[in-house]
């Protein structure tokens, strides 16, 4: 009779490297799809295939049939549809997981810079629109835009958003504490839980928070009012000291929480200082 540990004993050191190989792997597309609208499409791939055990179980032929017909399509409808997840997908796999750019004194001398752009843009009204990259990589619509990389100061980002300014019309995108670009379109929001009278910098704003994990932040030019955006929730008139919190949650005290240990203590040792 095979025991418990005859199985154990059969076991090479291939098989473990292979198991955790395919954990990591599984563990990198979850991280990926958390929050996006690939979760939605993994859902209803789950739905599918649970119709099909379902279908084989009660001998349900005629859906059997359906799914084991449709299946390949089925895969190539995905592809056609989900363009954008997909190139993520791919593009994150290849990330490495100990590349980092910025440490924490960086990371919180970044976001005093920012809550200062805001605060002054706000006082000013001039409406302005910044995202804040995280882990999805918007190189598309950096690209799409006017490249800067520049400095982050209250004083560029206030020229930027100036009516008169040829690259007012757009949002500023930060990457890597400096500003990777002005100008740039984002998707707008197709949710209809979305109130009509919200706006298109505000619609902007939510529409790239659905599809990325950026946070956003969006200063009204009617109001002078701070909203901050992320995974599709806008939280709306904030000051200097409410902005700091949450900004100081997703960046500093987040990331920590979240980071694999390696990286913790690595991350109190700045590797090249990209603020200056
Ligand atoms: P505000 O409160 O400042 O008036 P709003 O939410 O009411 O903002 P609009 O008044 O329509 O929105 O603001 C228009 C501005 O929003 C545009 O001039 C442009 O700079 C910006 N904007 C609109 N659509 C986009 C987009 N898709 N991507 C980036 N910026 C956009
Ligand atoms: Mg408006």
């Amino acid at each position: 009779m095979d025991s418990f540990f005859d199985v154990i004993k059969t076991i090479r050191i291939w098989d473990i490297i292979d198991i955790l190989i395919v954990a990591f792997v599984i563990y990198r597309i979850f991280l990926i799809i958390k929050g996006t609208r690939a979760l939605q499409m993994l859902v209803g791939l789950a739905v599918l295939l649970a119709a099909f055990i379902a279908s084989r179980w009660l001998e349900l032929y005629t859906i059997d049939w359906i799914v084991q017909s449709f299946w390949s399509q089925i895969v190539i409808a995905l592809i056609i549809l989900f363009p954008p997840e997909i190139r993520r997908a791919l593009a994150q796999m290849g990330q490495n997981p100990f590349l980092r750019t910025l440490s924490p004194i960086e990371e919180t001398r970044f976001i005093e810079e920012i809550i200062r752009s805001a605060v002054s843009l706000a006082n000013k009204k001039i409406g302005a629109i910044i995202v804040l990259e995280r882990e999805t990589e918007l190189k598309d619509l950096i690209e799409m835009g006017t490249p800067l990389d520049a400095r982050i100061s209250k004083e560029i980002l206030t020229s930027i958003f100036l009516p008169y300014s040829p690259i007012h019309d757009g949002a500023v995108i930060i990457k890597e504490g400096r500003i990777a670009a002005a100008g740039c379109f984002l998707p707008l929001t197709m949710s209809a839980a979305v109130s009509k009278a919200i706006g298109t910098r505000h619609r902007a704003a939510i529409g790239i928070t659905e599809e990325t994990d950026a946070v956003v932040i969006a200063i009204s030019e009617e109001t002078g009012t701070i909203s901050v955006v992320m995974e599709g929730k806008m939280t709306r008139d904030l000051d200097a000291a409410s902005l700091r919190r949450i900004l100081t949650k997703v960046f500093i005290t987040g990331k920590r929480e979240r980071m694999p240990l390696l990286e913790k203590i690595t991350s109190f040792f700045p590797i090249k200082d990209r603020s200056q």
